[in-house]
């Protein structure tokens, strides 16, 4: 009993490293998103996640806006079974890219050789909301297919005109806390590399003593500063499809940016640098983490997590 409790106490030792994948990380621009495509794709974080657990104790979250956009195309092109809500699909996500995710850590895992075997585990994960947030008066966060506006005008949701044509809007309301946090404590805390919080978490709303789903979604980015903070991660690394965080993005002049100060970040950001559908949330997840207590914030590519790590990719938002 006492050595297991002397393991346990050696591996809390090890820092904790969150990666929150995007969704780049399995399907990126201009692919379809085919099974073979997403594997392919997530072997590239994955090699070095695998690595990098050699070092630390590892949380996965990730992203699931392409798959819930595919499994929303699908639902209305299929009258023959009711509709699922965005809750559900969010739980059926969870459990789709968690299996992609743990099978090919496994792989990557095995190839590193039999000591490096880890625990892999995929949570289903919800996160409260709150049910006064004033994102519920106004959705503004864009899913699923584009339509024409005829076709959006007959919708039975609100719609918006997006640059890429309109589109379902739903309310995008802030991650209050994560409801399985203890559990992911627990699990890290015994060296299981753990996957959560999948697609921001499915939201829920307090109902007296339990939780009621509800129709949103909650920005990955925000709800793994949440988790976060509350398991005592020391790294945060956000991995997108762009080195890091630049001003003037995607102009001639455009200039990346190896370290951002929280102060910076809030000026920037009033500027108009970080827009909100994309770069905004992961800026404003890496200052809340360094706001809170976190170590260090990284922004950086699916590319680039291992040096990212080491200090040496990435744009780092510092106090
Ligand atoms: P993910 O799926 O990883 O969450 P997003 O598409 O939501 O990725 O956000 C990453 C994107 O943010 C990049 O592909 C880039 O086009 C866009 N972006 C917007 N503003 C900036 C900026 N200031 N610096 C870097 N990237 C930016
Ligand atoms: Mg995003």
């Amino acid at each position: 009993m006492r050595g297991k409790q002397q393991q346990i106490e050696r591996k809390r030792e090890r820092e904790i490293l969150l990666v929150a994948l995007g969704g780049n990380a399995l399907i990126r621009k201009g692919e379809v998103g085919t099974v073979e495509e997403q594997f392919r794709n997530l072997k590239v974080p994955i090699k070095q996640i695998a690595r990098l657990s050699g070092e630390y104790r590892i949380i996965i979250t990730h992203g699931n806006g392409p798959q819930v956009g595919n499994l929303l195309l699908q639902q209305e092109n299929c009258s023959l079974v009711p509709p699922l809500p965005l809750e559900i699909l969010v739980a059926q996500t969870q459990g789709e890219i968690g299996y992609m995710i743990e099978s090919t850590l496994d792989s990557e895992l095995m190839l590193l050789g039999t000591d490096m075997q880890k625990h892999l585990v995929s949570l289903i994960s919800y996160v409260v909301v709150d049910e006064n947030d004033l994102a519920f008066r106004e959705p503004s966060k864009p899913i699923g297919p584009v339509y024409t506006a005829e076709k959006a005008a007959v919708l039975p949701y609100p719609t918006r005109n997006t640059p890429k044509g309109y589109r379902r809007v739903v309310a995008s309301p802030q991650p209050v806390t994560i409801v399985e946090k203890r559990e992911i404590q627990s699990l890290i805390d015994m060296d299981f590399i753990v996957v959560c919080c999948g697609g921001g978490g499915i939201p829920v709303i307090r109902d007296g003593r339990t939780f009621c789903g509800v129709d949103a979604v909650i920005d990955k980015d925000l709800a793994s500063a949440v988790l976060a903070l509350e398991v005592g991660v020391d790294i945060f690394i956000i991995a997108t499809d762009v080195e890091g965080v630049a001003l003037h993005y995607g102009r001639p002049y455009e200039k990346f940016l190896r370290k951002l100060t929280v102060l910076e970040a809030a000026k920037y950001g009033k500027e108009g640098h970080f827009p909100a559908g994309s770069m905004g949330p992961k800026v404003e997840a890496a200052a809340r983490f360094v706001k809170g207590g976190g170590k260090r914030a990284v922004i950086t590519s699916i590319e680039t997590i291992e040096e990212a790590a080491e200090g040496r990719a990435g744009t780092e938002v510092v106090l």
